[in-house]
């Protein structure tokens, strides 16, 4: 089932711009855990504000997002929550081969571009990317994390062993 609050009419969105907020709690990650089980976070919670601006046919989405993650920490395979925080400004332009050879209206050089088609755009897959984008690459639950041994698997922050 989609999410209402965040499929927006794109004839509702009034020339100075639409403003939303964002609380994206466990309810909406769990969804996404079901459409997509190799997620690699847990439990969530994401605020935030979305603008959009309508530039001609393009809109262009900036949005800002704070929250926490819980994610697995990949020295010692505990599970911590992470502080996340990030902003984006992201313009939608209209699918190709729907558009009668147009010029964009924003110099994109230095946006990301995607697309949309339809009346009714789905911000659902881009908040969605953008949280996975605020993910460190190689999440660690401290810096001086001791991770595990390979030799017999204790967990060294937790204890010491005996090997070596
Ligand atoms: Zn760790
Ligand atoms: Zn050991």
């Amino acid at each position: 089932m989609k999410d209402k609050f965040l499929q927006i009419a794109i004839k509702a969105i009034p020339e100075k711009g639409l403003e939303r907020s964002l609380d994206l709690g466990p309810e909406w990650f769990s969804r996404w855990r079901g459409e997509d089980p190799g997620l690699e976070f847990s439990t969530a919670r994401i605020k935030g504000t979305l603008r959009l601006e309508k530039h001609g046919r393009d809109i262009l989405v900036r949005g800002t997002l704070t929250g926490q993650l819980q994610l697995s920490c990949s020295r010692c395979l505990e599970n911590y929550e992470a502080p996340v925080a990030g902003d984006f400004d992201l313009l939608l332009a209209p699918a190709p081969g729907r558009v009668s050879g147009e010029a964009e209206e924003l110099s994109a050089a230095d946006l990301d571009v995607d697309y949309y088609s339809g009346d009714v755009l789905d911000l659902e897959p881009i908040i969605r990317e953008q949280i996975i984008l605020l993910m460190p690459l190689k999440p660690l639950c401290t810096e001086e994390c001791q991770g595990i041994c390979p030799r017999c698997g204790a967990v060294l922050n937790l204890e010491a062993c005996t090997c070596k």
